[in-house]
């Protein structure tokens, strides 16, 4: 269901009908009474659901579709700061073209639904000094020595610090056991300075920083910072986000991996002066509620954030930056299946601002719409300073392979000893956590599986889900399953018998560790490294150089400078090929241009190795010739020949249940029921490439459709005429990525 969002002007007197979206994954809108509230489009309401109570947003007039004695009235309005026009219409436009449930994309707008509460929110409590007698049971002991403990806590903070729920707290509070503490509203954030003095920009930085604060004076465009890696792209868009701060208006900035971000961080508290709020997964409730709070009063001048940031109900966003714009963390495909860089252009033309998309490789969709002239392009050839880019050379594996059970070729072990000798940083990548990604009985073959899901299970030997005694775990990477190895082989019985196959970032430091024994190793994959603060201090030693070799997985790929850095080792850089799907060879080509990238800066060149079987495949060879265009024409020639994004339009519906029998006769039924027109292609069903996930088969359908032709609408009344019976799940997913 597509709703829209009312006139805002638009106020609902006290009996009439109001349509209220309630954050829930199969919600639309419902009708309720005004009851004695007056009413506006964006105020959140508590409404009675059944038996429960749920806060919702007033998303417009009702209908008369149920009789009005019927109705029930809406319980009561919350006194915080309505969801803005804007971001209503967001809510709507993204629904609308993900296929999801409106109710599921309000979700992610409100985000912490208990944080809204106006009563729980502006009241902490404490034990009460004098408190009357009563009833103490084991629930209410608890609140009260966990109250007694800490400073005051809002009462759903309170209530979740002592596992309880929040009728716990009420009854103490009715009881006269806690009391109110008035809370002085939290802290403004900090207003980063645009006059901070910033970096001297060069000619071509100065130029580019120009057209992007004329953009901020305008109104929505669309600019690429197209760069190669310090080229000092942050800089410039820096310069905008001054300009925004200038103006008094709000800057989002997405990364793709926020959580790992302190240089970045770093970085804009040097060039403004404080910190940017910032929102991510990993923020403490009450952290939570307070930014979500200042962005939409507006006190919040700069949010960085992950691709959630976009639903936060920014007052007045003047400015999208989208950072690292072709990186895959920015798609999301659980739940509602969006593309953040796509929807965060679909913001700034809503909100009427201008969004800036930054990339060294920007993606096929992006070169595509620089192409059409639809977004601009700001080149940055040069990297900051006269540094030079890596030299990069290829090691064919098929000629120095590495002595067996090892996976460091003679050549590559050579550069790493004498880049160490000669006092500078080295870095080995492989993109793939654990030791081993297969372990297999070397008696009968047999493969140690996922129950749950069509994936090995990946060796972890030292990272922090291992245990003491590096016995360390047999882990479902997609799952989080994980099993103690086994001593004996469950098919043959044989003992010991088991064998590591492969290798993975554990068994690469290892390897290193064995041969070059003088140099201090770190390892930093995300399950190696507990949270950000963790994350920052590795970063920290590196760039000191307290490390002399880093082994990593792509987390290190992103964005760090490290100047003593000079030889970049990439150790299978066919690894990302393997699966052969549309993007393989453009997110391949992406990476490992963004890992070869920390390699060399200042006055110290560097240098990249890639160990490879193919050395003559198209990526290898862009990448040894520093030749980005001709792979970038290539890939597209052989995309616009299939048909296939973004010259053709694709869509993916993933179907699951828990009955492989019941599956499969429901996807015969679509399969009947598909759409059957001009420049319009049902590819399907078939296996979804893990068949099995969580317990759940899955089967897949492809659409392909031309660009001129639409593929909504028809989807749309194709899903609707075949609506799955209990336990099958049919996922849409426009514009899949990896497959
Ligand atoms: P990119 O985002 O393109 O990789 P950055 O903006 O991170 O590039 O810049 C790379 C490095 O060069 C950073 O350390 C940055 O501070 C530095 N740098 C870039 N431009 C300038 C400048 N005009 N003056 C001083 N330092 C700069
Ligand atoms: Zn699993």
């Amino acid at each position: 269901m597509v709703s829209v969002a009312a006139n805002p002007t638009r106020q609902f007197s006290p009996h009439s009908r109001v349509a209220v979206l309630l954050p829930l994954p199969l919600a639309g809108l419902y009708d309720y009474l005004a009851g004695a509230h007056h009413l506006h489009p964006g105020d959140f309401v508590v409404v009675p659901l059944g038996r429960r109570e749920v806060v919702g947003v007033v998303w417009g007039e009702g209908t008369d579709a149920v009789a009005a004695a019927k109705l029930r009235p809406v319980t009561r309005r919350l006194e915080c700061p309505p969801l803005p026009e804007v971001s209503r219409k967001f809510v709507d436009w993204v629904a609308g073209y993900t296929l999801a449930p409106p109710g599921a994309v309000l979700r992610m707008s409100m985000s912490v639904p208990a944080a809204l509460e106006p009563v729980r929110d502006l009241v902490a409590c404490r034990v009460a000094a004098t408190p009357p007698a009563f009833k103490l049971t084991e629930a209410r002991r608890r609140v009260l020595a966990v109250a007694a403990a800490l400073p005051p806590l809002v009462a759903a903070d309170l209530a979740r610090e002592a596992g309880v729920g929040p009728a716990v707290i009420k009854g103490l509070f009715e009881a006269g056991a806690l009391e109110p503490v008035p809370q002085a509203p939290p802290p403004p954030f900090a207003h980063p300075d645009p006059d901070h003095p910033g970096p001297v920009l060069s000619v071509g930085q100065r130029a580019a920083a120009d057209h992007l604060c004329e953009a901020v004076a305008g109104g929505f465009s669309v600019a690429v910072i197209d760069g190669v890696t310090g080229s000092g792209k942050t800089e410039v868009y820096f310069e905008a986000i001054a300009a925004a701060l200038a103006a008094g208006r709000q800057s989002l900035i997405l990364l793709p991996e926020i959580a790992l971000s302190a240089q970045w961080l770093e970085r804009f508290r040097r060039r403004f002066g404080t910190l940017p709020a910032q929102w991510h997964s990993e923020l403490s409730d009450a952290k939570r509620r307070d930014t979500w709070r200042a962005v939409a009063a507006g006190t919040a001048k700069v949010v960085v954030g992950a691709r959630s940031a976009l639903f936060l109900p920014y007052k007045e966003l003047g400015l999208v930056v989208v950072d690292e714009e072709h990186d895959a963390g920015f798609k999301q495909e659980e739940g509602v299946a969006y593309h953040a860089r796509d929807m965060a252009v679909v913001r700034g033309q809503l909100g009427g601002c201008p969004v800036v998309l930054a990339s060294a490789t920007p993606s096929m969709e992006t070169v595509t719409n620089i192409a059409a002239g639809r977004y601009t392009r700001l080149h940055l050839p040069d990297r900051h300073a006269g540094a030079l880019l890596p030299e990069i050379g290829l090691i064919d594996l098929r000629r120095h392979p590495p002595p067996r059970g090892f996976w460091l070729s003679p050549l590559l072990v050579a550069a790493v000893e004498e880049t160490l000798a000669a006092g500078e940083q080295a870095m080995l990548f492989l993109n793939r956590r654990g030791y081993a990604p297969l372990t297999l009985c070397r008696k009968c073959g047999h493969r140690l599986q996922c129950p749950h899901c069509t994936a090995w299970l990946v060796e972890h030997r030292y990272g922090h889900g291992g245990e003491a005694g590096g016995t360390g775990r047999l882990v479902c990477h997609h799952c989080g399953h994980h099993v103690r190895p086994p001593t004996a082989c469950p098919e043959c019985g044989a003992e010991d018998s088991f064998a590591a196959c492969g290798p993975g970032v554990e068994r690469i430091a290892e390897e290193a560790a064995h041969r070059f024994p003088a140099a201090r190793i770190a390892l930093m994959a995300s399950d190696t490294v507990a949270g950000p603060q963790a994350a920052a201090d590795l970063i920290g030693k590196i760039a000191d150089h307290q490390i002399d070799l880093l082994i990593g997985t792509q987390i290190v790929a992103k964005g760090y400078h490290f100047p003593m850095l000079t030889l970049v080792g990439i150790v299978d850089a066919d690894l990302g090929l393997d699966g052969g799907d549309l993007r393989a060879g453009e997110r391949t080509h992406q990476l490992l241009s963004q890992v070869a990238g920390r390699a060399g800066r200042a006055e110290r060149p560097g240098r990249v190795l890639l160990q490879t079987f193919q050395p003559s495949h198209p990526v290898m060879a862009a990448l040894a010739e520093g030749d980005r265009d001709a792979f970038v024409a290539t890939e597209a020639e052989a995309r616009r020949a299939a048909g296939m994004p973004p010259f053709g339009r694709l869509a993916a519906l993933i179907v699951s249940g828990p009955e492989a029998a019941a599956l499969d006769d429901f996807t015969r039924k679509l399969a009947r029921a598909a759409p059957r027109l001009e420049g319009f292609q049902v590819i399907g069903p078939a296996p979804a490439p893990l068949a099995l996930l969580r317990g759940r088969h899955r089967r897949r359908f492809l659409i392909k459709a031309r660009r001129d032709v639409a593929l909504h609408a028809p989807l749309r009344k194709w899903l609707e005429s075949a609506p799955p019976p209990h336990g099958i799940r049919v996922q849409v997913d426009i514009d899949p990525y990896g497959f």
